[in-house]
C-alpha cells in the first residue's frame, strides 16, 4: 500500500507529515510502523498502517 502523506493530528487537529522514509517503490506493508510530525504542536505520532479496505 501507498502511506499517505500526511494525517490530521489527533492531538490538535493540525497537520503531521511523514517523516520515515519509505523504500524505494514508497510502498509499505500493512502493519508496518510510520512516524508522522505534527506541524502545529510538534508531536510525534507512530502510526500502524492498516489496511483502508479492511473494516
Ligand atoms: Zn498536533
Amino acid at each position: 500500500m501507498i502511506p499517505p502523506t500526511e494525517i490530521i493530528c489527533v492531538e490538535c487537529g493540525g497537520t503531521a507529515t511523514l517523516i520515515s522514509f519509505l523504500p524505494e517503490d514508497g510502498e509499505v506493508e500493512v502493519g508496518d510502523v510510520l512516524a508522522y510530525r505534527c506541524g502545529d504542536c510538534l508531536d510525534r505520532w507512530d502510526v500502524v498502517m492498516e489496511d483502508p479496505l479492511d473494516d
